[in-house]
């Protein structure tokens, strides 16, 4: 690369962190997104959920690829099974949940505080949460390519994963949606 694409690239990327930084900080919970959003939970250790087919307990186990460790999570009673082999266990644990919806509820997850929330209302705090978020993750994304850190590669690491949080929540919210829009269409049992 040419010195001049290189300066010019450096701009376009410190431009595009200060519009990054201005919209979260003219946000008001901008700078306190992690507390207010993560809360306390761990992003890496979230309790697995049961199977959707049998409501059997699933497991995420290690399993040996050509030397290398790697995740797969799987019912105990049905067998039924995540499709890839993770690197990182929590990664297994994100899978099996995008492909158990019916037994996971967007109002139990640890994140982002939607237990009082109607799905609708869900929709609108998430579709603003996510967008926060995947703001955050690019904002740390180019700081760290500027200084490269630890700390920052550890902050990017949990946004990335909430971004993936963020989506299984708005895939919850739609399922939730979905199920009440179905039980409506069902017709009303005799009572008697
Ligand atoms: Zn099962």
């Amino acid at each position: 690369m040419s010195d001049d694409r290189k300066s010019m690239t450096t701009e376009y990327l410190l431009e595009k962190q200060k519009n990054i930084a201005t919209k979260l900080e003219s946000d008001e919970h901008g700078t306190t997104l992690e507390p207010m959003y993560y809360g306390n939970a761990d992003c890496f250790n979230i309790k697995l959920a049961r199977c959707d087919t049998c409501q059997g307990d699933a497991r995420t186990v290690a399993m040996d690829d050509r030397g290398k460790i790697r995740w797969f999570t799987y019912c105990m009673g049905c067998n039924k099974a995540t499709m890839n082999n993770r690197k990182q266990s929590w990664l297994s644990i994100f899978d099996w949940a995008s492909m158990n919806l019916n037994s996971l509820d967007y109002k139990d997850l640890p994140f982002f505080k939607l237990k009082n929330l109607n799905h609708e209302d869900a929709k609108i705090e998430m579709t603003d949460i996510k967008n926060k978020i995947e703001l955050k993750r690019k904002s740390l994304g180019i700081k760290n390519k500027f200084e490269p850190s630890r700390c920052l590669e550890k902050q990017l690491a949990v946004a990335t994963a909430m971004v993936l949080w963020a989506c299984l929540a708005m895939k919850l919210i739609r399922n939730a949606a979905r199920n009440i829009n179905r039980r409506k269409d069902e017709p009303a049992i005799k009572q008697g």
